[in-house]
């Protein structure tokens, strides 16, 4: 399918400037034509990490690799001088969840694929590449014999805790009070729900659109590059929507659908036997000249694994057609075809997308129930449903 970016690098730039805001490289990225900042990432001197262009989005700072790696930009002209200890200490942290979020991925540095000086002599390579693990020993104080080798593993791994720069972690000496700090701070981040859904929202709501259907309409969302899942209801009946993303609006035309109802009751099957409420949608063309194609539409990433009840749950979409809207809920009552929950859906939910706290995509928001007493009981058609759907495999679907 190709619904998820594959990521082969994690690419290590720097500014070749003073220390700048992400805002600033946007800016000199968009003078330069591009769709903005060409970083996913920037890290500033005081050590402070700011968000660039969305992780699911191609990133533009490595011609021909821009596809399957992530961009970090630390600021500062390192042929110059050195990064600052705050700096380094960011950016292993930031390396090393992403190391858990890709675990293939290879920690290069912008020379190490492309003729440039990038990020300059003086960033400290060797030292990094200790810190964020090279594979094998990750400290050489820390042999796999010793019996606290795992859990000091599975706490950098995490982002918890650190090494030192010379590769060692020196695994008997005292904890500090700074150090506790430190390690505390990280872990209420990786902890902390609130903001895993702030993170899930900037990293998702690329990939919802709105969909204006003849006088209605609903949501959408992108799995591969031009290509939108909505709800067949959604597009009852035309075969032309537009679809507002953040890139601007576009054209699109209705490739296929499931199954469709009418306000009484009556079902048009418009596949034959696939009692599915979806439909794709390829984008065309451009509806107005601001609207920019980029490098392609940021997709959702297909969960892995099926939610549990009470697994919070992040739904993106356009009720009453307001582009943007978010709701929070948990799962409940699942079924083999549908993921309950109490998250609020409204009309123009449905075809927009449901996530979990890692940024998965689990379901298509598609019904509620509805009448004076009833609140908050609404249903997702499950992502796997959407897999099977996508591929063909109508026969493995179940009910
Ligand atoms: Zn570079």
């Amino acid at each position: 399918m190709g619904s998820l970016r594959q990521i082969d690098f994690i690419f290590v730039h720097h500014s070749a400037s003073p220390d700048v805001s992400a805002q600033e490289i946007d800016g000199w990225h968009k003078a330069q034509g591009w769709a903005g900042i060409g970083y996913h990432y920037v890290v500033r001197a005081s050590g402070e990490i700011e968000p660039g262009r969305t992780e699911i989005a191609n990133g533009a700072h490595c011609k021909g690799l821009n596809h399957n790696s992530i961009g970090i930009c630390v600021t500062g002209d390192f042929t110059e001088h050195k990064p600052t200890n705050e700096q380094m200490a960011s950016l292993v942290g930031l390396i090393v969840s992403l190391k858990r979020k890709y675990p293939g991925a290879e920690v290069v540095r912008h020379s190490d694929k492309a003729a440039t000086e990038c990020p300059g002599h003086l960033f400290p390579w060797g030292e990094l590449l200790n810190l964020v693990g090279r594979g094998g020993d990750m400290f050489s104080d820390v042999p796999e014999s010793r019996w606290s080798a795992a859990t000091i593993k599975l706490a950098v791994e995490l982002g918890i805790m650190g090494g030192f720069p010379d590769g060692t972690f020196k695994p008997a000496e005292q904890f500090t009070r700074e150090q506790a700090a430190s390690a505390l701070t990280r872990l209420f981040f990786l902890t902390h729900e609130e903001s895993k859904v702030n993170t899930v929202i900037r990293n998702c709501s690329p990939a919802v659109a709105t969909v204006y259907a003849g006088g209605g309409g609903g949501s959408g969302f992108f799995v591969s590059d031009k290509l939108l899942v909505t709800n067949a209801h959604v597009v009852n009946g035309v075969n032309t929507v537009t679809i507002v993303t953040a890139q601007g609006n576009f054209i699109g035309e209705v490739e296929r659908r499931g199954m469709v109802w009418d306000s009484k009751g009556n079902i048009t099957w418009a596949e034959k036997n696939v009692a599915v409420d979806l439909a794709t949608v390829r984008i065309t063309k451009k509806a107005d000249e601001k609207a920019a194609w980029g490098s392609g539409f940021p997709v959702v990433k297909f969960a892995d694994t099926e939610p549990k009840d009470g697994d919070f749950l992040v739904l993106i979409g356009s009720p009453l057609l307001i582009q943007g809207w978010k709701s929070l809920g948990i799962v409940s009552r699942q079924t083999p075809f549908f993921i309950n929950t109490d998250a609020a859906i409204n009309p123009g939910n449905s075809g927009g997308a449901g996530f979990n706290l890692s940024g998965e995509f689990v379901g298509v928001p598609t019904y509620k129930y509805s009448g004076n007493a009833v609140d908050s009981m609404g249903g997702l058609i499950r992502s796997e449903v959407v897999r099977l759907w996508l591929d063909g495999r109508h026969d493995q679907i179940k009910f």
